[in-house]
């Protein structure tokens, strides 16, 4: 089946040679024997770092490497205790290092895999979507502009389809496809008008295909080297904190330097030094900050998928945290996409009609649809026709006559809810497209297209053919010549326009959706192009209900509190855009903060720039407009998030800060241009991410706020003590045994840590705000000098009351281990103390002190421990001092905060009232 010159074969001999019905598609047997048998539609790519090395990779730190030598020097010379427990300890800590870099990998290869593509495709007489990695030879798929093709097809059906290349040929410029067989077999690829290839994409049209070739035997695997990859993306922050760290490594270095000088100089053991030295620049590189960096994103973006947003570019859970503008559209984000006409308006009546969602059970009150001679049966009809929905029952299509009872509704639709809601409207009265068509057969169409705002269909019937139209009313209203009504097709009068308009408006005020239907036959010989839509006769106009999403107006109300400025954009009418907004709470009161298409059209972009803070709804407006909305905006220093879901959506996706697509609704192009995906197409899920992003940040500052204070501690410590000429108050070996239980699972389980109550009530962060401002680097400062004087104290107090040099490092080594395990939970909030935070709120947290302190106990208690690392069991007194000066200052700060925070409470309290 593989290497044939499909594009030379008619399609209906395509189809035979694959053995699948072109109507229904493969059997899941087939499908499962193709899938052995030809394998997975999948490209090959390079695999990921293996393991070993990632664990290997732990060791390449250069200050680690001098350790290393060190410590087999210090075994040769006899230190064999000494030199195995820093083996174990560096072991130990590169396990940890490992640990947390697989998972980052990990996590961001599951990442990939949430937003790997998928296909719709018809199988055993059903259309579903599947990943496009399971497509077989054989299969039909279907598909519509912005969609990218996932194998090499030959089109077996093609509706005005034009495809960019140019991922393949290098040509930009879209070309035409059709269906019918090619002369000769030497076409070249770029030529073969009837074949479709894997990676191309659908920029026009709408058409189906049977797949010839899958994975690494269609046109793009052969070009493997073309394949387009995922880049593993720095974000902005790592960026920053990766240049951090280069600075922080060299300040240590010179502080070690100067540690092991002062030392040397005034008489220790240059070893003794040395080895300490080392061992203080191991400790207080901060080496595992890019990979707690990278966890805390990677599970912050597991987060977000439990919320149903899932993240293509990692930079973008950075900026969601500094959002100030949500640009949202409305149909199926703000609400619900599941449309029922409410209200038909047709020959001078407006039509009630009864029924609920999608069962196509009803009843029209002013009109009597049954009757032909009535123009609503002939505006449901045409309804009908121009549309490419079906309706399903249990999953299954319906096309027949028979009526459902069942309480809990198992009608459903395919295709556009729109389209779906006047499908139901016409089976009300019996109208059924798969009827009609028994009598007229489709031969042409106009897709729909956000920038027309219409679509058309051509049907020809016994005797004539005719095009049946439907669209935004205003816009086929223009095209309209006459009108139908019961006595027949008359002109419309201007007076009659504006009735109509009337209507329209009335409807649209119930934050209804209209659209208009028109028809026209078709002279004989007239071409099939645009102008058939020219001269129509007005049929009817059909009112929708599309119900907001309860989640979406408080997910507004979050959106306030935060900082956040809503902006609802609507491809609908002023009116219908407005009464939504209203209901949602986007617009309050006036309907100043308005502003249509046709409006944006007569003004600047400077003008725009002036006037776009002041507007929270753009309705009527086309996918262009959403470039210019974005674009005045940014040049307002506004941090924009931007929805959409058609292929004309994508620019103005790409342009945002934040692009965003719709899992459901959106095209495989808006998805590619886009930042973020929302799996539930819902604007609540947006703020949810935003809500997490500034979650991930925080918890980044956090554990970079408890890191560098610690590591600022122990340098101090060390630092001071030789500069004032006392003994070292901590050997290497303990020093290194700090680094490891502080710095490992307790600044892991921070970097998880849940999100602050208060997140969503703060202003969003300034986009290119350092990570120490709002105060953390003056935090960092205090905090580490106290860590490192208590340490001292404790120290000196331990040589004169302890009585001897051991008790006193182990005192001081006791210290500095202790105040870190308090100063974690101080680092959980930055506005609340250690009893505001819910100190077990984060059992990871809880899990790593206790674990810390056991440890920590043990090296002091157990006797083989005490031997490696030269401590000796404390007494309760000595306890009590160490205790007092590690956690005196979080209960302090922590008393401190209470009383303040409670003051705040209170005159937040008086000053509302
Ligand atoms: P949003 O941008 O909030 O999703 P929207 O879905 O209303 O808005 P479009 O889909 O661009 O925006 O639709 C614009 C207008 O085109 C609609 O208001 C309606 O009048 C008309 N329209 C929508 N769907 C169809 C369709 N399937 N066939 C014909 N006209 C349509």
């Amino acid at each position: 089946m593989r290497q044939q010159a499909w594009h030379v074969l008619p399609w209906l001999d395509v189809v035979k040679a694959f053995e699948v019905h072109p109507g229904k598609g493969l059997g899941l047997k087939e499908v499962n024997h193709r899938l052995i048998e030809f394998g997975k539609n999948r490209l090959e790519t390079k695999k990921g770092t293996h393991p070993v090395f990632v664990f290997l990779g732990q060791f390449k730190d250069f200050m680690v490497l001098v350790l290393l030598a060190a410590t087999i020097v210090s075994g040769l010379l006899g230190e064999i205790a000494d030199a195995i427990t820093i083996m174990a300890i560096l072991i130990v800590n590169a396990v940890l290092g490992f640990i947390q870099e697989y998972r980052a990998e990990k996590s961001i290869d599951s990442l990939k895999s949430l937003t790997a593509p998928e296909a719709r495709v018809l199988r055993d007489g059903i259309e579903s979507r599947i990943p496009a990695a399971d497509l077989v030879p054989g299969d039909i798929v279907l598909l519509e502009a912005g969609d990218r093709i996932p194998a090499d097809i030959r089109w077996i059906q093609a509706v005005n389809i034009e495809v960019e290349e140019s991922a393949l040929t290098g040509e930009s410029h879209p070309v035409n496809k059709m269906v019918s067989a090619l002369a000769d077999e030497l076409t070249p690829m770029a030529d073969r008008s009837n074949m479709g290839y894997m990676g191309t994409v659908v920029v026009n049209g709408r058409g189906a295909g049977v797949i010839v070739a899958t994975g690494m035997d269609t046109e793009m695997g052969i070009i493997a080297g073309m394949i387009q990859s995922v880049e593993d993306e720095e974000t902005p922050l790592q960026k920053r904190l990766d240049q951090l760290g280069k600075y922080l490594v060299l300040i240590s270095l010179i502080v070690c330097g100067l540690v092991v000088a002062t030392g040397v100089w005034r008489g220790e053991g240059f070893y003794k030094m040395f080895l300490a030295g080392v061992s203080l620049a191991v400790a207080a590189i901060p080496e595992g900050l890019p990979a707690i960096v990278t966890v805390a994103l990677a599970i912050g973006v597991q987060r977000m998928v439990k919320r149903k947003a899932i993240v293509r570019k990692l930079p973008a859970v950075e900026t969601l945290g500094c959002a100030t503008v949500i640009c949202s559209d409305k149909t199926g984000t703000l609400t619900q996409n599941e449309m029922t006409v409410r209200q038909i308006y047709s020959d001078r009546r407006m039509i009630a009609v009864t029924g609920q969602g999608y069962d196509p059970k009803g009843e029209f009150h002013g009109g009597d649809p049954m009757k032909t001679k009535d123009p609503l049966n002939e505006a449901l009809k045409v309804a009908a026709l121009c549309n490419n929905s079906t309706l399903t029952k249990k999953g299954v299509q319906v096309a027949g006559l028979f009526r459902s009872s069942n309480k809990e509704s198992p009608w459903g639709i395919e295709g556009d809810p729109t389209e779906g809601a006047l499908l139901v409207a016409a089976a009300k009265a019996g109208i059924w497209r798969e009827t009609l068509e028994r009598k007229e057969e489709r031969i042409g169409e106009i897709p729909f297209d956000s920038d027309r705002k219409r679509m058309s269909v051509v049907y020809k019937g016994k005797h004539e053919r005719k095009a049946y139209v439907k669209g935004a009313p205003d816009v086929i209203l223009r095209l309209c010549k006459n009108e139908l009504t019961s006595e027949g097709i008359v002109e419309i009068s201007d007076i009659r326009r504006r009735t109509i308009m009337r209507a329209n408006d009335e409807m649209a005020r119930k934050a209804l959706r209209v659209l208009a239907i028109a028809e026209r036959s078709l002279r004989e010989g007239e071409k099939q192009d645009e102008r058939i839509e020219e001269n129509l006769v007005f049929v009817g106009l059909m009112g929708m209900i599309d119900p907001p999403r309860a989640s979406a107006g408080k997910a507004i109300q979050v959106c306030r509190r935060a900082g956040i400025k809503p902006v609802m954009i609507t491809g609908d009418h002023r009116l219908t855009a407005e009464a939504v907004a209203q209901e949602l709470g986007i617009l309050r009161g006036n309907s100043h903060g308005i502003m249509t298409g046709a409006e944006m059209e007569q003004i600047s972009d400077e003008e725009l720039e002036k006037r776009v803070m002041n507007i929270s709804v753009y309705a009527r407006v086309t996918p262009k407009d959403k470039l210019r909305i974005v674009r005045a905006l940014k040049k307002k220093k506004q941090v924009v998030a931007m929805t959409g879901d058609g292929v004309n959506d994508a620019p103005a996706v790409k342009e945002a800060d934040i692009g965003i697509a719709m899992g459901k609704t959106g095209t495989d192009v808006t998805k590619e241009a886009s930042a973020m995906v929302l799996a539930d197409d819902n604007f609540a899920t947006i703020v949810a991410a935003v809500e997490e992003g500034r979650g991930i940040y925080d918890n980044i500052r956090k554990f970079i706020r408890y890191l560098l204070s610690c590591n600022l501690g122990e340098v101090l410590t060390m630092f001071l003590a030789t500069l004032v000429g006392l003994p070292l108050p901590l050997l290497a070996i303990q020093i290194l045994w700090v680094n490891l239980v502080t710095d490992g699972l307790p600044a892991m389980a921070l970097g998880v840590d849940g999100v602050d109550k208060d997140i969503m009530s703060r202003p969003p962060r300034a986009p290119g705000e350092s990570i120490f401002s709002r105060g953390l680097a003056r935090k960092i400062v205090i905090r580490g000098t106290m860590i490192g004087l208590g340490t001292l104290i404790v120290f000196v107090t331990g040589m004169f009351l302890g009585g001897n040099m051991l008790t006193a490092r182990t005192m001081a080594f006791s210290t500095l281990v202790f105040s870190q395990l308090f100063h974690v939970f101080d680092c959980k909030s930055e506005s609340r103390g250690i009893f505001e935070v819910g100190l077990f709120s984060n059992p990871y947290l809880v899990a790593a002190v206790t674990t810390s302190t056991l440890m920590q106990l043990s090296v002091i208690y157990l006797p083989p421990l005490q031997a490696i690392f030269k401590t000796a069991p404390l007494q309760l007194w000595q306890w009590g001092i160490i205790l007092g000066v590690a956690g005196g200052p979080s209960i302090l700060i922590g008393l401190w905060r209470l009383v303040k925070n409670a003051g705040n409470r209170r005159t937040s309290v008086v000053g509302g009232k």
